[in-house]
């Protein structure tokens, strides 16, 4: 089981302007991933998969901050944090979704900051 180190952040896509939650798969040689902000369902898991994109659980707390971790084959069969699947454009989330980068930043120490963007 992957321990992930950098927290997950709201962003939005360069190419369709939608929500998309960005943060790091791995704590060792993470792969960034960009990950749309909706929940899915057992169906909407395996249809995401069918259609070539990664699934990752997105665990953690608000507050203290959550994390994307790979759904691999012993993870995939629980279902205890929610499922997000990779991002592909359009996003089902608009932009106007996500809060100003203030309300964000004074959610608590969960709120992404500098010391999240890793050192590369
Ligand atoms: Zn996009």
């Amino acid at each position: 089981m992957r321990t992930p180190r950098v927290r997950a952040c709201l962003d939005v896509c360069a190419s369709c302007e939608s929500a998309v939650i960005v943060a790091l798969d791995a704590a060792v040689a993470g792969i960034p991933v960009r990950a749309d902000p909706i929940t899915l369902d057992g169906p909407s898991e395996l249809r995401a998969r069918l259609e070539g994109r990664m699934t990752y659980n997105l665990v953690g707390h608000p507050v203290n901050g959550r994390f994307l971790v790979e759904r691999i084959p012993e993870l995939v069969r629980h279902r205890r944090h929610p499922v997000v699947a990779a991002h592909r454009c359009p996003g089902p989330v608009p932009v106007t979704a996500i809060p100003p980068p203030t309300d964000i930043r004074s959610a608590g120490s969960g709120a992404c900051s500098s010391g999240d963007i890793p050192p590369f």
